[in-house]
Order: structure tokens, then sequence, then C-alpha cells
């Protein structure tokens, strides 16, 4: 199959892209579009090129499985394509419908004219892969569209619709109806106009006090986007097209990527990119086996996370069934629901009608039977093995045969668990992160005995969901909360050794968490926090850890649900704020266990804490809990705040250098309570072969 279509319209030629599903710039495909230009600038008949796309799209831009290949480089690379439109001496009209984005949008941008159907979504994303569009886009979209709105298309990477930049030199025209018809009456109106060939390279980028424009932008872009070094540099070549000559600016934005690309940052950036592709890649499982559709739900339990899964499938156009054990818990629940619905509601991001459709979608019950006919029927009841397996019995009595009876545990055996019922091939965890309906980790739990058919049906689910399914091993906390472990064991560690909480979670946010470990805490419930760790500390004696979490709660102080925790809350407010009563608490607990302050720099605090995370991730990959590194760095990423430009403790720990670390570790380990550190046997042998956690294949 053609990658690309020629046909003729009169004097007019349509050249179509044809690589489905998106158009991406293959090497083959940019190949046979250079021929068929060349073919139509040849023809005499020809008068004017439409240039559009088949299927979804116009062109979704670079083809990811040539990236790092020579094919990205080989003739024609996408910069003589677009040089190639750009210098037709016959005028090259765009036709865009779907999207244009990054390469797409920069071809579309070396064609003379610009028309599409509303609706298209028009995006320069690269700042995303922190890098920035590298064939010309800096260049010639402050000259479609202004320095200033160019300049936000891409320190954001976020599209616009058509319609909203139409009239701009970027869009001349918004088509209604047949695109193709639009566009071959708007060149045939360019041919008998005689309209000269208008390329954007040719035109100035007018701006009143470009100083005081780039002041403003670089102050404010570095503001908000601290440790990604790539918006910076956004900025750094929208004021070349403003200030340099058009081949000046090229060459300014491709000194500014080949920058980029090699920054450990941009390669962190990629690693989470092609990580979200690749978690959902299961050795067993190939790809076309989906598992059956779930088409409607039930919840067990309307607390916290219960009511939250429930909006995760009514917000995906789910029915769900939500019950609970009293008709008080049920209406506090769905009480909840409504409140969080009508909270987006009023901050304009849903209509009241979708809003009361969602709503309509869940429905209450207090009845088992009403459970029987759900495609899959997830529990979300209290922590506590006894009540899941209740729970699960009943269940096991009054599903359907072939639903999915999911458990929603943060730590428990799912497969002690499961073996209550008569199916355990049709258990699995399916753990969800708080608020449910807002985060994108799931991780999907995977049983002894679960069959290959659920897990695929759950991973299909998570997609339809709009999560990350990532598949974990069972072992108390999974990935992600056993490795939350060993962190926070630093963290509290620390406390004992003289550092008050609003220092860790400075430092931790510094380096890039979206939350500290103590402001986390408070957030999720000290009280719940202390439980798992009291039962790991019956478990194993033997880890040390600090007693500063049970001072605390012992005086009721759980957190923002309670008013106070690490810190004190202002009433209906979720801001911390440093309570002397914290730094007395901890003063007096210092005393009783005859520790001495001492002084701990953040670099200290940030290599305890993430070094500890990273070599606990090692044991999760030898145990076989995760598959990859990369899924503990997508579970790290998308679930717990970890800095997205980091790449995921695995990533971090690879950069940071395998000795080095272990090095730390036994520095560490020469410290306070320093018998808690022991490294990773994994990280041992990774370092002694000098491979990376990221290229490692697995045990052999
Ligand atoms: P919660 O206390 O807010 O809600 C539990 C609900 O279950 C309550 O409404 C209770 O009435 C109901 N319930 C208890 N026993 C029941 C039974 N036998 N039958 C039916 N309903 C019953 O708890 P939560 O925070 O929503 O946690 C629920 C589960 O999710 C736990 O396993 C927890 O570990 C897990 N989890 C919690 C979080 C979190 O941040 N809260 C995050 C991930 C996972």
């Amino acid at each position: 199959m053609p990658l690309a279509e020629y046909s003729l319209h009169g004097d007019i030629a349509v050249i179509r892209f044809n690589n489905p599903p998106m158009n991406t710039l293959a090497l083959a495909m940019r190949t046979e579009v250079y021929e068929l230009l060349e073919t139509a600038i040849a023809d005499p008949a020809v008068k004017a090129i439409v240039v559009t796309g088949g299927g979804r799209a116009y062109c979704s831009g670079a083809e990811i499985r040539e990236f790092n290949t020579p094919k990205t480089t080989t003739f024609p690379m996408s910069r003589d394509l677009i040089a190639a439109f750009e210098e037709s001496l016959k005028p090259v009209i765009a036709a865009i419908h779907g999207v244009a984005m990054g390469g797409g949008l920069e071809n579309a941008m070396g064609c003379h004219y610009r028309v599409a159907l509303a609706g298209a979504q028009l995006a320069l994303p690269e700042v995303k892969l922190g890098i920035l569009p590298g064939a010309g886009g800096t260049q010639r979209l402050p000259r479609a569209v202004g320095a200033e709105k160019a300049l936000e298309m891409i320190v954001t990477g976020n599209p616009v619709k058509s319609e909203s930049v139409a009239g701009t030199l970027l869009i001349d025209e918004i088509i209604e109806g047949d695109l193709l018809a639009g566009a071959l009456a708007f060149a045939a109106r360019v041919v008998a106009e005689k309209r000269p060939l208008r390329r954007l390279r040719d035109l100035a980028v007018p701006l009143d006090d470009a100083d005081a424009f780039f002041a403003a932008a670089r102050e404010r872009v570095a503001n908000e986007y601290r440790g990604y070094p790539a918006p910076l540099k956004c900025v750094e070549a929208v004021e070349a097209a403003v200030r340099l000559p058009m081949d000046e600016g090229l060459k300014a934005e491709r000194r500014c990527f080949d920058e980029l690309v090699v920054t450990t940052e941009s390669k962190a950036l990629r690693h989470a990119f092609f990580g979200e592709r690749a978690v959902s890649k299961i050795p067993d499982i190939p790809d076309d086996m989906k598992g059956s559709e779930i088409r409607s739900a039930a919840i067990v339990g309307a607390g916290t996370m219960g009511g939250g899964i429930a909006m995760s499938f009514a917000n995906a156009g789910l029915t769900v069934t939500l019950l609970d054990t009293t008709q008080e818990a049920l209406d506090r629940g769905m009480a909840t629901v409504r409140k969080n619905y009508a909270g987006t509601v009023t901050r304009g991001r849903l209509s009241q009608i979708e809003m009361d459709k969602r709503l309509g979608r869940i429905s209450p019950t207090l009845e088992w039977h009403d459970l029987a006919s759900a495609d899959i029927v997830i529990e979300a009841v209290f922590e506590d093995m006894e009540v899941k397996k209740t729970v699960f019995g009943k269940l096991d009595a009054i599903a359907r045969d072939g639903a999915v009876l999911a458990s929603n545990t943060s730590h428990l055996d799912l497969d002690e668990i499961a073996a209550v019922t008569k199916r355990p091939a049709s258990v699995i965890g399916t753990h969800f992160f708080s608020p449910a309906n807002v985060m994108r980790l799931l991780e999907v739990v995977r049983g002894a005995k679960t069959s290959r058919e659920v897990l695929a049906t759950t991973l299909t689910l998570a997609k339809k969901l709009g999560k990350l399914g990532v598949v974990a091993g069972v072992c108390d906390g999974f990935i992600g909360n056993r490795m939350l472990e060993a962190y926070l064991q630093q963290a509290y560690l620390l406390l004992d050794e003289g550092v008050l909480p609003a220092q860790i979670d400075g430092a931790l946010e510094a380096w890039g968490f979206a939350m500290g470990p103590f402001a986390m805490s408070d957030l999720s419930g000290n009280d719940i926090i202390l439980a798992t760790r009291k039962r790991r500390r019956e478990e194993n004696p033997e880890n040390p850890q600090s007693a500063a979490p049970d001072r605390l709660c012992e005086l009721g102080r759980f957190g923002q649900k309670t008013g106070a925790g690490w810190y004190r809350y202002e009433t209906g407010k979720r801001t911390p704020l440093n309570d002397p009563a914290v730094d007395a608490l901890l003063a007096e607990h210092r005393k009783a266990i005859g520790v001495p302050a001492r002084k701990v720099s953040d670099e200290e605090i940030i290599e305890r804490c993430v070094i500890a995370l990273a070599n606990e991730g090692a044991r999760i990959l030898e145990d076989g809990i995760a598959l990859r590194s990369v899924d503990i760095d997508m579970v790290y990423l998308t679930g717990y705040g970890f800095p997205r430009y980091r790449g995921g403790p695995m990533f971090w720990i690879d950069n940071f250098g395998l000795a080095k670390a272990i090095d730390r570790i036994k520095t560490f380990g020469k410290g306070y309570m320093g018998n808690c550190w022991s490294v990773a046997p994994l990280l041992e042998q990774l370092a002694t072969a000098q491979g990376t956690f990221t290229q490692w294949k697995g045990k052999s």
C-alpha cells in the first residue's frame, strides 16, 4: 500500500498522506510525498498543489518507532520536505483535519496557505519530551500567529483548535463540510487571483518592546517550569524568530534543540513518554488479547476510595452500582461524590447537564443481589483481611460467572483473599490512588492464580477509564507502597536526628516532588500509615523504625482530617502551617531516645530518601514484583508525585551512578540506625557489570 496518494482534480494536484492511523512522518512516507511533490511540480498542467491527510488526521508528527534510528536523519528529513513545499513555485495549500501536531504542524507551516476543518487540533508538543520543535516550528509559528501566541503554544505544548486561530496566517480559512472540496475551491481562487506564494519564512515578527516581553516571559517560565530546561530554551528560540533573519533563527533553533536533546531531563521525559507505552506490554499477553469488555461495574464500600472509583467509571460512561452496609454510609458516600462533581461544575470544567448524567450512572444500594449482573466488582472496604475475606465470600456467592472480582487493597495478600473464593482465577487487584477519579495510576495486581484473560480485561478497562495500568505481583504494598515504606523510614529517622518536617519536605519539594513525605502523610492520614508500620514492625522487628509517628498519633494528630498532623491546618484549608507544638513534641521525643540533634544538609536528605526508594525498587525487580524498571518509574511518576523530569527512581539512580549510590549506602550504614541499610543484590550486580536498571532485561 502506498504511503502517499496522488490525484489530479482539473489543474490541481492532491497529495494525500496515507500512513494510518495518524500519518506519522515515517521515512518511507516522507520519501513518497517528496517524489509526488516533484511529480506535481514537473507537470505543466498542474497549477496548484493541495496536501492533505487520509483517515483520522493531517499528520501527528514524527514516527516514534524511528526515534534514535538513522531513519530520522536520512533524506528527505522532515525539514527537507518542508523546504521543498516552501520553495515550490506552484502554490502549496495544506488542508488540515483531525490533528496537525509537532512535525505535522511544522510541515503544514512549510506550505504557502493552510485551510482546516473546525475542531482540528494544532500543536507543537515537543516541549513535553524535553526538546523543542526542530524543523522550523519555533521560527515559523511566531511569523504565523505572533510572538505571544506562538510562545504560549510552544512553551506549553498544548493544542489549539483551528477555529481559534482562523484569520491569522496559521489558518487562512475554516472549511465547512467537505474538506477536500473546500481546499480545491480555495486553491482555485489562489490560482485565479494569482496570489503570491506566501512563505512564512519571508515575514517579520512584529513585537513592541521585545526586551520587556522576553524578560517577563523568562521570569514567568522559569517560575512555572522549575527543573525543566526545555521551556526556557523555547523562549530563546522564539526570541531568535523575533530578532534574527530566518536562516539565523533556524540555526538558533537547531542549537537549542541540540543542547536540549542531550540533557538528562529531556532523556528522562522521553523515558517517561516511552514508558507509558512500555508498561502495557506483558510478556504472556499478546497485544491483540484484550479480554472481555466491561460494560457495568459494582463497587463495595462507598468510602473515600469507593466513591472516587465509582466516579471514574461514571466519567468513562459506564454504569456502576455502589454498595455499603448502612444507609448512613451510603448517603455520606453519595454526598461526597455529588460535592466533588459540583466543585468541578463551579470551576467551569463540567456542565450541570454532564454532572447529572454522570451522577445518574451511579446507583447506590444496600442489597448485595444488585451486584449480581456486574461485569466487574471492586471491593474498597476497610483495609482488614478478615473484612475483605467476608466480602469476597459473599461476592463468590453472588457475582455472575465470568465476572472479574477485584480488590482495591493497598497492602494485603491478594492470594489469601482469592483463596476464599471458588474462582481465584477471576480475582485480581485494582489498586487505585487517591483521589481515584483524578489519579492516573492503576496498579494492577496479578495474583498467583489470576487468569491471563482477567488480566487482559483489567488492563483494557484501565485504558477505558483513562488510567495507566501497571502490573505488579503480590507482596506487602506491591510496587508503590512497598517502596514508599523505605522512603518514609528514612524521613522518620531524620526526625530522630533533629531535622524538622518542614526541612525534609522543603528539600524534597525543591528537588521536584509534588509533595514532601510529611505533607503527604497528613493528606493520607497518619493513623493509616502508622497502622501499616506497626504491622510491619511486628513482622520484622529487626528493621529499625523511628517512634516519632507513634508519638504524633498518640495526640490524635492524624493529619488534615483532624486539622492537625505534622503541620497544623486552618479550618477548611489545606495549606500546611508550621506548628511549634510539633517542634516541641519532636524535641521531647529526641530527649527520650537520647539522640543529639545534628545539622543535616538538604543533599543528604534527598540522597537518603531517594536512594532508599530505588534500593527497594531493585529488590522488587529481583523478586519479580515489577516486570521492568520502567514499570517502577511509571508507578512513581503517575502515582507518587515523583518529578517527571527525573524519570522515576530507577532512571534517576542509573544517572546518579550505581557505584556512587552503593558508596552512599555504605556511608549511611555507618550513621544513625545504619542497620536499616543494605545494598540490594541487583544494585550490586549491575554496578559490578557496569549496567543500568533501564537496560536490565530481567533475570536470565
Ligand atoms: P474508607 O474507610 O473511607 O471506606 C471504607 C468503606 O467501606 C466505608 O464506607 C465502610 O462503611 C465500607 N465497608 C466496610 N465494611 C464493609 C462491608 N463488609 N461491606 C460493605 N461495605 C463495607 O476507606 P478507604 O480509604 O476508601 O479505603 C478502602 C480501601 O482502599 C482499603 O483497602 C484501602 O487500603 C484502599 N486504599 C485507600 C487509599 C486511600 O488513600 N484512602 C488509597 C489506595 C487504596
